[in-house]
């Protein structure tokens, strides 16, 4: 029998997401607030939905992939102006939230969600548009075995790995450690490239020599910061497409405050989470997180 779906939230990287499960035979049916995401996974082939409700009709499995904490716990907790999800959904049915989100904020969802007989599991992404399109992305997961098991099947049209992190916000905390070194990460390497580059050193030829000594990252060999270092790499496009240096800032900024909550000292996830902060201020949100480069590098307007 084939498994019905809802997919709410059909951005960048839920559209590419829905339209993999409709690819792979899957009963799927997506709904967006906004007319622009509708539009272009309808022109993508998605059988979309007109309201929440026909979205739901007969769906066995829920997803969703929108941008926030507070997106999410409207969705699925619902406000003064509407019920939420977990209001209308029959016990047996299986939640996957893909969005990153607080840890906090997914457990409070999925302990709602366990108080009416309905699973749910925290499995944000890894990967990127590019992963999400290719279906290649990496699902850290948090939330109980069982509903894994269920889910597994739907997550492999998907994606590529899955990761059982522990209970329900485990998947969350998981994807924010990866993001806060990432983060530092990228930050860092811009740092040491601008310091090499003000003493007058070639910052490929630099980066050639990291690439292959003990500070090698992916930020030296993937998405080298410097503009022309790497032909694939956003720098050298503009900083255009890659991952949004507020999407790296709002990533900092729940790692940071998923710190405060257990007393964890995160003394280079805060200097990070201030440094995209700046970079965005400077006019560069959208541009993708490496552009924290300018900033750093001397002569840089
Ligand atoms: P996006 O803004 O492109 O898409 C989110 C969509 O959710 C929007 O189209 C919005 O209209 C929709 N939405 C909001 N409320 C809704 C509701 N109640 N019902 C249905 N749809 C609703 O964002 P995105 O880039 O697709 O990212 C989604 C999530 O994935 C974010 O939490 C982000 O941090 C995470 N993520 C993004 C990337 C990336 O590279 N873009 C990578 C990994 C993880």
């Amino acid at each position: 029998e084939t498994t019905r779906v809802a997919f709410f939230g059909l951005g960048h990287m839920g559209g590419p997401m829905a339209l993999n499960l409709h690819r792979a035979g899957l009963a799927v049916r997506g709904f967006d607030p906004s007319e622009a995401a509708c539009s272009a996974a309808r022109g993508a082939g998605l059988p979309v939905a007109a309201s929440a409700e026909e979205v739901l009709a007969d769906a066995q499995v829920v997803i969703s992939m929108l941008p926030a904490s507070r997106h999410v716990e409207r969705l699925y907790l619902g406000d003064d102006d509407a019920p939420g999800l977990l209001n209308r959904l029959p016990p047996g049915t299986l939640i996957l939230d893909c969005s990153t989100i607080a840890p906090a904020s997914a457990q409070r969802v999925a302990q709602a969600a366990a108080a009416r007989g309905l699973a749910m599991l925290d499995a944000p992404v890894s990967g990127g548009v590019a992963g999400a399109q290719a279906g290649t992305l990496t699902f850290i997961v948090g939330g109980d075995a069982a509903a894994l098991e269920r889910a597994r099947p739907v997550l492999q049209c998907m994606g590529k790995h899955i990761f059982h992190m522990g209970r329900n916000g485990a998947g969350q905390v998981a994807k924010l450690c990866n993001n806060m070194a990432l983060g530092v990460i990228m930050a860092v390497t811009a740092e040491a490239l601008a310091l090499g580059a003000a003493h007058g050193l070639d910052p490929k030829a630099l980066s050639q020599m990291m690439a292959v000594s003990t500070g090698r990252s992916w930020a030296t060999e993937v998405c080298n910061p410097w503009p022309g270092v790497l032909e694939a790499a956003p720098a050298t496009r503009g900083y255009q497409g890659g991952f949004a240096n507020d999407l790296m800032l709002k990533d900092l900024g729940l790692a940071v405050e998923a710190g405060l909550n257990v007393g964890a000292i995160t003394p280079l996830g805060e200097l990070a989470r201030n440094l995209y902060a700046l970079n965005s201020a400077a006019g560069r949100g959208g541009l993708d997180f490496s552009s924290v480069l300018q900033l750093l590098r001397r002569g840089s307007p």
